[in-house]
């Protein structure tokens, strides 16, 4: 990622970050890049490519993470998307199916874990989903494929994309600690059917679903120090 683009991130992160302190396990640090890492992930969550994906979105994803919910997050290098998450018919990958293979398989020692992929992703309902999670659970999925697309007829600025793309990932990490949707303007927890819906929301938490998310971090957390070495 170049500087200038890093440099308009880091800010934005930084407001939800400052609202944070003494929230949750301290940061103290600058966010850097995560180091890609094949197996025994060791990160809260960790962020597993699923097949080729921009090397700015994964690092945009996992430093964001970071510095938001300021718990450590692995990089963890790619694996192909699983192909029997395939649907033939439609021509796209099944979101349900992508996260219950997460969830079985590919958690590694992480306590979640968000897989990216640049393919089209669907439930059987929805024609399209930008990501899909296990609410309370440790799965979650999302997609770039519609996020480089525009609402206005011409290519997206690469720091459009990339907002859509945090936004995405906040939201899916959201309902792994168990957030639902919520009805406060702007939130990044609102629901959102299309981009235009996901370009009004910005990369942050309300305090209502703040105060929630640090809570059930606060939670899993403790779980998982009581139940194994973190
Ligand atoms: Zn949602
Ligand atoms: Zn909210």
């Amino acid at each position: 990622m170049s500087q200038n683009l890093w440099q308009h991130y880091k800010r934005s992160f930084k407001v939800n970050a400052d609202r944070k302190e003494g929230c949750a396990s301290g940061m103290e640090k600058e966010p850097t890049t995560s180091r890609t890492q094949e197996a025994g992930t060791k990160g809260v969550i960790s962020v597993l490519p699923l097949g080729r994906v921009d090397t700015d979105v994964l690092h945009v994803v996992a430093d964001g993470l970071q510095a938001i919910l300021r718990v450590p997050v692995d990089l963890r290098a790619a694996i192909p998307i699983p192909q029997e998450t395939f649907m033939e018919a439609r021509q796209q990958y099944n979101a349900m199916a992508i996260i219950k293979r997460l969830d079985t398989k590919l958690v590694g020692n992480s306590l979640k874990v968000l897989g990216i992929t640049s393919k089209d992703i669907c439930n059987p309902i929805l024609t399209y989903v930008f990501g899909e999670a296990y609410m309370d659970g440790r799965a979650a999925v999302m997609s770039c494929f519609r996020l480089f697309m525009s609402t206005i007829g011409k290519p997206i600025p690469r720091e459009l994309f990339l907002d859509r793309v945090v936004k995405v990932a906040l939201h899916e990490i959201g309902h792994t600690f168990n957030l639902p949707h919520c009805h406060t303007d702007r939130c990044v927890m609102r629901a959102s059917n299309n981009l235009a819906e996901l370009d009004e929301k910005l990369n942050y938490l309300c305090s209502y679903c703040e105060v929630f998310l640090m809570e059930s971090l606060g939670r899993t957390l403790k779980a998982a120090r009581q139940g194994k070495d973190l």
